[in-house]
């Protein structure tokens, strides 16, 4: 089994229209990924579509994925590009569920925002995912 350190939780950086499809095809055509960026997605309607088995590495963040489980939401920013914590009922939901889950499962495991790895200059998820769930 692969060593959990932590789950990290991200948005798409996305509009919440965008479909799995459109950001698979970046992925690998725009980036050249062999594998997807993420274990789990969260669509508006809170869905959650899982894309790599956890016992795989995907690509979330930099420098961390072997030890990582990557999970997002489809959003995060607005109209004009800028973070902004527009996640629905529903994926707010769906993410504290998953995330329970996957804490049984992996009980040692940290849950932090993708900007809350060193040297990230990013403002993903758009909110503060360390507080949020600090308890899960
Ligand atoms: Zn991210």
């Amino acid at each position: 089994m692969r060593k959990i350190k932590y789950i990290a939780v991200h948005c798409t950086a996305t509009s919440q229209r965008t479909s799995i499809s459109a950001i698979q095809s970046y992925w690998k055509n725009q980036l050249g990924w062999k594998m997807p960026g993420y274990h789990f997605i969260i669509l508006p309607n809170g869905e959650v579509v899982q894309l790599l088995n956890v016992e795989l590495v995907s690509n979330g963040v930099k420098g961390y994925n072997s030890n990582l489980i990557n999970i997002a939401y489809i959003g995060g920013v607005n109209d004009k590009n800028e973070p902004i914590d527009n996640r629905t009922i529903e994926q707010k939901a769906s993410i504290l569920k998953l995330l329970k889950e996957l804490k049984k499962q992996y009980k040692t495991a940290k849950i932090q925002g993708h900007r809350d790895f060193p040297k990230v200059n990013k403002a993903c998820p758009s909110f503060d995912a360390k507080k949020e769930y600090e308890n899960v």
